[in-house]
């Protein structure tokens, strides 16, 4: 059976106070949630703390991005080798801000898949259309080929590393939802574009989150659709009564 995962990306947001407090209130409320997988993504300079705090606890701890080289003269960036020796295990790829702010094309998130697969990492990997992609009718072929310019690359036995986020770019901080029928009829496509590619068991098996605006209102609803197991939450996981109400929406 495919897992059910509420997981938080806090962006650049959170110093280390800010970051200590939110942790020390989501272990109390979620640190023993049995029926889902939680996951929480600070910023690179809380992540050690992060995994520190969150130890004993069931919460997962991911970072935001990576870069795909292994180390060398690339300034400002963090490798897999330096999550993995601080316990980060899990990686957000191809979030749709990487995308449009800093240029992450599907061939740079094709190698980043790689090296984080070198490293056994788990990925979320994010994709989503544009709202004149909607408008124009073009959002599932958009879909198709950021996931195989981008990931489809992988062997059949990596898909125990992944874990799909498709967050339409239109619903991401604007407060603006997918309707719930919107998010299954493209998770739905989405497992076919898998079972297609690969085959049944796969596309059966793997997680695929919605993102866009989830808030504790709209939450139950949205997982209640039977191809959508879970959500990527922004804005409201940086606050941990609204992050448990959607985890507990689950
Ligand atoms: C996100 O950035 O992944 C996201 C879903 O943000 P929000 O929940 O704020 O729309």
């Amino acid at each position: 059976m495919r897992k059910k995962i509420v997981a938080g990306n806090w962006k650049m947001n959170k110093n280390l106070s800010e970051t200590e407090v939110l942790l020390s209130e989501l272990k109390t409320k979620l640190g023993d949630t049995k029926n889902a997988k939680i996951i929480v993504a600070p910023t690179f300079t809380n992540l050690y703390k992060a995994t520190q705090e969150l130890k004993q606890s069931g919460i997962t701890v991911a970072a935001q991005n990576m870069h795909q080289a292994e180390n060398g003269a690339f300034t400002g960036e963090i490798s897999a080798d330096m999550l993995k020796n601080i316990e980060v295990d899990t990686v957000i790829l191809g979030h749709s801000e990487r995308r449009a702010y800093f240029g992450e094309t599907d061939a740079l998130l094709a190698d980043k898949v790689n090296t984080a697969l070198k490293h056994d990492m788990t990925i979320i990997f994010c994709f989503g259309e544009e709202l004149q992609d909607r408008k124009s009718d073009n959002h599932f072929a958009v879909v198709e080929s950021q996931l195989k310019n981008g990931l489809f690359h992988i062997k059949a036995d990596n898909w125990k590393n992944v874990i799909l986020a498709y967050e339409p770019v239109w619903a991401i901080g604007t407060g603006e939802t997918a309707s719930p029928d919107q998010a299954q009829e493209m998770h739905a496509f989405i497992r076919a574009t898998v079972a297609k590619t690969f085959n049944q068991s796969i596309a059966d098996e793997v997680s695929i989150l919605y993102g866009g605006s989830v808030k504790p209102n709209n939450a139950e609803e949205i997982f209640a659709k039977p191809d959508v197991d879970g959500g990527l939450i922004g804005g409201a996981a940086l606050d941990a009564d609204s992050f448990e109400a959607i985890a507990k929406a689950i």
